[in-house]
């Protein structure tokens, strides 16, 4: 991406002040930039430029482009926050170090499997950073985009450390605003790394399947546009072929059958008015026979990223079995671009607006969890304790939020056990733990945590870890620091074995009480 492409394509979206203002960003850009290279040797430009560029294609505001411009000045070279402030505004500004602190707060958190923070401070960090404008969010997936599709430069562990980040947190993150068409560009880069057998076996299953299924679902459209015209219904009717990261999540879970994926290519069927729906379903059922638990509704009840669309699998006479998804134009569109279509640049106002509407019930419901975010970052910045339910907040997709007794918040993936959290707060208390209680009541070792638990882990200091543990921990982290204490202990052992045999049988005991 060059600057003249770039300012080629704000031609189509942007007036010739605006553009001048983009210019300037991208002047101030080259310069910082100067003389540094991205991994493949190209120069350093060409990745905040096409960040912008994916950002202008989005249809997001200029201010979003601006900072997509600016977004690693700050972090990666001399520019600083007030000079881009004087320059392009408070707002810009703001984009900008949400996109640095956010980049910071994150290379805080070494290990993956725990990639979150570890303090109160550094998820509070996060929080800060995300919460503050959700189009730091928006950048920050852009600038993922692109350093996926750059990823072959880079050596072999860090590919599968970024792929694997953003199959667990961008994906989802996109997922949750609604972003469909990102996350399965985000997705499918990353799975490609991730297990390439796989993916390019998946790859060849799915053209084998998709070359004969294009010819036959071509039969089945031209009769259905047929009758869509008779009926003077207007419609565009596509093929829609399944993501090969998703068509694996599916086969995990059908343990590999892949007869019982239908809909490995759909039918989409897209009309003028939410009523068109609802007459296009009805038109399929009387031309073919619906298998009747797979009628999903997403209009009435979108899904909880705001997807709407309605979904219906048919038997064709010569039993082909096809999924419909039949939805409007306007689903259409946020299905592809989700929250991104909120901050378009058609209906720029200045991020003030954003801001409150963003803060407003003008909000649509799905994305009540980010007015729930903004309510916990003030929180936070303000010192004051955090409730339960405020916690419920699913950004991150399967991790679980629980806090101390003294309100201290720790992040640990779904599923995670009590001991998890023991040796997350300190290997020490890991070590002396005798037992749980979580919301005031005993809780057993084996037993998960859930969202929003606050758990006291009962110390006694002559209590030390059994063997039994090592499948009483989930997490890298806790696995790492117990097998070390069981090491260390492996050398004592020798001496008091005899009182170690004791206190297991005491934990035995204890346990099922
Ligand atoms: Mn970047």
């Amino acid at each position: 991406m060059q600057k003249s492409e770039l300012i080629d394509h704000a031609k189509s979206y942007y007036d010739m002040h605006q553009i001048l203002e983009l210019e300037l960003a991208i002047n101030l850009a080259i310069t910082a930039h100067a003389g540094q290279k991205r991994a493949s040797g190209e120069p350093y430009i060409t990745h905040p430029l096409t960040v912008a560029d994916t950002l202008m294609n989005w249809g997001m505001d200029l201010d979003s482009v601006i900072a997509g411009v600016l977004h690693d000045t700050v972090e990666d070279t001399n520019v600083t926050l007030d000079k881009i402030e004087s320059l392009f505004g408070h707002d810009v500004a703001q984009l900008v170090d949400g996109v640095t602190k956010f980049a910071k707060a994150r290379s805080g958190m070494q290990d993956l499997s725990n990639y979150l923070p570890k303090t109160k401070d550094n998820l509070s960090k996060l929080l800060i950073a995300v919460g503050q404008d959700i189009r730091v969010i928006i950048i920050k997936l852009a600038d993922r985009l692109h350093n996926l599709s750059t990823l072959q430069h880079l050596p072999h562990d860090k590919q599968v450390k970024i792929a694997r980040e953003s199959l667990e947190v961008f994906g989802p993150i996109a997922d949750r605003l609604g972003m469909g068409q990102i996350r399965m560009q985000i997705e499918e880069l990353a799975f490609s790394y991730l297990d390439p057998a796989e993916f390019k076996r998946l790859k060849i299953i799915m053209k084998k399947r998709l070359g004969k299924s294009t010819r036959k679902l071509g039969q089945i459209r031209v009769d259905v546009e047929a009758v869509l015209k008779k009926q003077n219904i207007k419609a565009e009717i596509n093929g829609r072929v399944k993501g090969i990261y998703s068509l694996h999540k599916k086969l995990v879970k059908t343990d590999g059958n892949i007869d019982g994926i239908y809909d490995l290519m759909a039918l989409r069927v897209i009309v003028d008015k939410k009523e068109d729906c609802y007459l296009v379903l009805g038109i399929l059922h009387s031309m073919y026979k619906p298998m009747i638990n797979r009628i999903k509704d997403y209009i009435a009840t979108p899904k909880s990223n705001g997807y709407q669309s309605l979904h219906t699998t048919v038997i064709t006479p010569n039993k082909q079995i096809v999924e419909f998804q039949i939805r409007t134009h306007e689903m259409h569109d946020y299905d592809e671009r989700g929250l991104a279509a909120s901050f378009h640049y058609h209906d720029q106002k200045s991020s003030k607006d954003y801001i409150k509407k963003r803060k407003s019930s003008e909000l649509p419901a799905n994305m009540r969890w980010i007015t729930q975010l903004q309510e916990v970052v003030e929180k936070l910045q303000n010192g004051e304790q955090i409730s339960k339910d405020q916690l419920n907040i699913d950004l991150f997709g399967k991790r679980i939020f629980v806090h101390s007794p003294k309100g201290d918040i720790y992040d640990l993936p779904e599923g995670a056990l009590p001991l998890d959290f023991a040796y997350l707060v300190h290997s020490d208390i890991g070590q002396h733990a005798n037992g749980f209680r979580v919301n005031g009541k005993i809780h057993p070792f084996d037993k998960p945590l859930q969202n929003g638990d606050v758990v006291e882990v009962i110390i006694n200091k002559l209590s030390q870890p059994k063997q039994a543990w090592k499948n009483l921990v989930t997490t890298t982290h806790a696995r790492s620091k117990l097998q070390a204490q069981l090491k260390q202990l492996g050398l004592i052992g020798m001496i008091t074995n005899a009182a170690s045999i004791i206190r297991h049988k005491a934990y035995q005991r204890n346990k099922h009480k």
